[in-house]
């Protein structure tokens, strides 16, 4: 009993070390380095390299530092365990398992077969500022509507096109146009929150910005009947305390990967241009369907955007379809009221619950051994 206490002893010191042995590695960007060079260098996916350096575009400047995420997969070498996987990449067991539901019955400390590949789960602690690389996929966004003027013309180019988008609302507006926000829901595109009257996220305490989004939120259920998981903050600004309490509210907070800056009045051909020059696999675009006024020449813009991206291959689709690849195997964590908090009371709980169960195993292991 004496030595499995000892034993027990150590496996607790190295589950409570678990999330300190991970090392997060960083890179200076070189010349001709581009975010998919470096993906491939480590392993890892795009993605997760935009969304971990909470990149707004995927060009890269010589010199910068980008801190390198966790590879995609890991490939079984001899002597691996769940234990060792997770301390290795800094994810609970419970985690690991739940990415790669064929160890699931293993128990930590069990030997994994050599050669097999497995998920290593992600983070998802910041935005999302690009989605799913692994397809040639792209999301369109308009921000800022509803309107009367702008956004009836998008949704009749989208419809002519064939092409479901997303509508980051504003509260305000959402109540002063029901009929074209009913018409947005109609049509088949997703609709996100993007606060009540345009506030600045990280200006606000976290009761004002429970309150600002929920009251937004409301206004969207109340006209279109269905709820919300999706938020934008205002100018993409948000911190990370802020976007893992939203995640405990159930909403994923979407920032973007191409900036048209269609609200500067700047021709349409610089728009098209802008979503060309950042097109790739996953990229969220950014375009508006309100403005107040002067030059806005984004109806004009899309049509083109839209034909020049289908020419080249790619598919259009929601933010949710976007994304949701990514979270595939993390899917619980962001079902409402079940949002995961790695630095919170529930992680805490989380780990105490895994350290238990690897307990528990490691004792049963040991009992029937002896
Ligand atoms: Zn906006």
């Amino acid at each position: 009993m004496k030595k499995i206490g000892s034993l027990l002893a150590i496996c607790l010191v190295s589950q409570l070390t678990v999330s300190h042995l991970a090392s997060a590695a960083s890179y200076t960007v070189q010349p001709g380095d581009t975010v998919k060079k470096i993906s491939n260098k480590y392993h890892t996916s795009q993605d997760r390299i935009v969304n971990l350096n909470k990149l707004f575009s995927t060009g890269l400047a010589d010199g910068q530092r980008l801190e390198i995420p966790n590879p995609n997969k890991h490939s079984v070498k001899a002597g691996d365990t769940i234990s060792k996987l997770s301390s290795k990449y800094g994810v609970s067991t419970s985690k690991m398992k739940r990415a790669n539901p064929q160890i699931k019955d293993y128990h930590p400390g069990q030997k994994l077969n050599v050669g097999q590949n497995l998920n290593v789960p992600m983070k998802q602690t910041t935005g999302y500022y690009m989605g799913n690389t692994s397809k040639k996929q792209i999301a369109l966004t308009f921000d800022d509507g509803p309107d009367n003027r702008y956004t009836p013309q998008i949704l009749k180019i989208l419809k002519e096109k064939g092409v479901k988008a997303t509508f980051f609302v504003i509260g305000e507006q959402a109540k002063q146009h029901p009929e074209v926000l009913k018409q947005i829901h109609r049509e088949g595109h997703v609709i996100g929150n993007h606060t009540w009257d345009h506030q600045n996220v990280p200006q606000l305490t976290d009761q004002e910005l429970e309150n600002d989004v929920q009251a937004t939120s409301e206004e969207i259920e109340k006209v279109t009947g269905a709820k919300t998981h999706l938020f934008r903050p205002p100018m993409g600004e948000i911190n990370d305390h802020q976007v893992s309490m939203l995640n405990k509210q159930g909403y994923r907070s979407i920032i973007w990967t191409a900036d048209t800056k269609d609200w500067e009045g700047r021709p349409s051909e610089q728009i098209v241009s802008a979503v060309n020059k950042d097109a790739a696999p996953g990229v969220i675009a950014l375009q508006h369907s309100y403005h107040a006024s002067g030059k806005f020449e984004t109806v004009k813009a899309l049509p083109e955007i839209i034909d020049q991206l289908r020419a080249k291959g790619y598919k259009f689709v929601t933010v949710p379809t976007l994304i949701d690849d990514i979270d595939e195997n993390e899917a619980t964590l962001y079902t409402p009221g079940n949002g995961e908090d790695e630095t919170g009371w529930r992680a805490t709980v989380q780990k105490i619950r895994d350290i238990i169960n690897d307990f528990k195993e490691t004792i049963n292991r040991l009992v029937k051994k002896e």
